[in-house]
């Protein structure tokens, strides 16, 4: 079974189970397909490191680059945004008419996506707000859209920037090793090791399995966790010491394939028991908006 068909047989097996995610899932697995086959066309040159500056991170346990840093292929970065544009007027009701004005302005040529994107690497929310005066589309689903469709460049340079971390020792640390941004979900794996997934890139480190991921704290009335009786795959790890929370899949209890981002949003219903005890994630922010 090649990658897409795992895909659609993992969320396929998750709707069974969870019906309410029928038609997000349905949207965000199309999503997935789309950016997944935009992979095969990027073309991007191999970011560079000098070994002295490489040096210097690794002591100072700095990630590899900021964000700002990944590379972008345009083209098929404006081609993922027109089909995430069709997918979501077509299956995300509460997406739709934004996303058919956006797609009809930009082949119009009103509007070009490279400043929106550059402003996404680049956390320039001013631009991002300027955009979303301008079009009149609320300023979360122009940063969903914009982000999905560079998702996959950033992966694919987040994929080749992985061999400078061969030669490095594992930080185990609550922020991606290659971007530096925090991660949206853990995973157990089937030796019962905890990794994380990063909430940007995408990339996957290990981290220690005891205590807080972001802030390390292990002191026994700090650390909490809850879950769901009928969902013995997850569970919610909360830390008083820093009031945020990050969803853990354990590996060992499902029978299905992992797909990180199909996991996130099928979990969503984790984030708001989370938020409503108190505790935040800004890994997860972006999927807060409901198509
Ligand atoms: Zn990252
Ligand atoms: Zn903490």
């Amino acid at each position: 079974m090649n990658t897409l068909e795992q895909l659609n047989k993992t969320a396929e097996s998750i709707t069974n189970i969870r019906p309410a995610y029928r038609e997000i899932l349905d949207f965000y697995k199309e999503v997935f397909r789309v950016q997944e086959e935009s992979l095969k066309d990027i073309q991007l040159p191999p970011i560079i490191i000098e070994p002295d500056l490489l040096k210097i991170k690794q002591k100072n346990e700095l990630p590899l680059i900021d964000p700002s840093e990944f590379l972008i292929d345009l083209k098929t970065a404006t081609r993922t945004f027109l089909d995430i544009c069709d997918l979501a007027s077509r299956l995300a009701p509460g997406l739709s008419s934004n996303a058919q004005f956006l797609k009809k302005t930009l082949s119009e040529q009103a509007f070009d996506l490279e400043p929106l994107f550059s402003a996404i690497l680049n956390r320039h929310d001013k631009v991002l707000q300027d955009h979303s005066l301008l079009f009149d589309v609320p300023f979360n689903e122009l940063s969903l859209f914009g982000y999905l469709s560079i998702a996959p460049s950033i992966r694919a340079c987040a994929e080749q920037l992985e061999s400078y971390l061969a030669s490095m020792p594992e930080l185990q640390k609550g922020y991606c090793p290659i971007c530096g941004n925090p991660p949206d979900i853990a995973f157990l794996n089937q030796e019962g090791q905890q990794h994380l997934h990063c909430s940007f890139c995408c990339h996957k480190w290990k981290s220690e399995r005891m205590g807080c991921v972001y802030c390390k704290n292990n002191e026994k009335d700090m650390q909490h966790y809850f879950f769901n009786e009928e969902e013995k795959e997850y569970r919610v790890k909360l830390c008083d010491h820093c009031r945020r929370f990050i969803k853990v899949v354990d590996l060992r209890q499902m029978n299905r394939d992992f797909f990180p981002n199909l996991e996130m949003i099928a979990t969503l219903h984790l984030d708001i028991q989370a938020k409503e005890k108190g505790y935040t994630n800004e890994g997860t922010e972006r999927n807060e908006v409901y198509p």
